[in-house]
């Protein structure tokens, strides 16, 4: 419980600078990052080799990522309600955008999709932000290949719980203990911020996430979200 103080406090923290911050690093980062491409599409003369420069991109690269995951915390609400989401859809898309992208990259994305049709009571964008951000994570940890399989369960809680499940890497218990915090990434060009993000979102909207992982083993992240009860909500797309 102590890290959900630590936590909650952090996130209060982080909304308020990067308001404040976000959009001042955000222009000369852009200013930077053009520059060095065009030196670097010049083969301009310099004290830095090529490789030293790529480092230079990627790193702005990452402030820049940092930048955009802070402003999306910051942000205000966007105007979209809380309504009925339907899990199908959900999982169409999901199923669109990375089951191909997964299978280039030598891995497996599998969905079994729900015989009935469900539906949570979500924002939808922000529910597909936190699937891709969950997904891209299963991806990262599966870089010698692996299936990630999503698969949908309605509690008798009335909750509708959604379940990846992913043959990867894995966490080791401090990895499985800080993940979620702020900045805490095992990766090379990690932000550590995605898992923030995701128990951020999902704290809006009467959400919330667990992470079951062994290392050498998998990680199962399961999202929970309450089943919209209310026929006169659902929104036929
Ligand atoms: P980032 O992806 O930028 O590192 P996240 O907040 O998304 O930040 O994740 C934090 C850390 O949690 C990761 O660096 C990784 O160690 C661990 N993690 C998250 N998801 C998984 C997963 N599916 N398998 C293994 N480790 C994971
Ligand atoms: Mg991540």
């Amino acid at each position: 419980m102590e890290n959900e103080l630590l936590r909650a406090e952090k996130l209060k923290l982080i909304g308020q600078l990067a308001a404040g911050f976000a959009h001042e690093i955000r222009n000369p980062l852009a200013t930077i990052h053009g520059f060095m491409q065009l030196m670097r599409r010049r083969g301009h003369e310099s004290a830095l080799t090529s490789e030293q420069k790529e480092v230079i991109v990627k790193e702005i690269d990452r402030v820049n990522g940092i930048v955009e995951e802070l402003l999306n915390i910051a942000r205000p609400e966007s105007e979209e309600e809380v309504r009925a989401v339907s899990v199908q859809n959900l999982a169409h898309e999901l199923d669109i955008l990375y089951t191909d992208a997964f299978q280039e990259a030598g891995m497996k994305f599998n969905i079994e999709f729900p015989e009935d049709e469900l539906y949570v009571e979500a924002h939808e964008k922000k529910l597909k932000q936190i699937c891709v951000n969950v997904i891209h994570n299963a991806k990262e940890a599966m870089t010698s290949g692996g299936q990630l399989l999503l698969t949908v369960q309605r509690q008798a809680s009335g909750e509708i719980s959604l379940l990846f499940q992913d043959t990867g890497e894995g966490m080791d218990e401090e990895t499985k203990e800080l993940a979620g915090t702020p900045f805490f990434t095992t990766k090379e060009r990690g932000t550590g911020l995605g898992m923030m993000i995701c128990h951020h979102l999902l704290e809006g909207m009467n959400g919330s996430m667990n992470v079951k992982s062994e290392q050498g083993k998998g990680t199962t992240i399961i999202i929970h979200l309450p089943e919209a009860s209310n026929e006169l909500d659902v929104h036929k797309s």
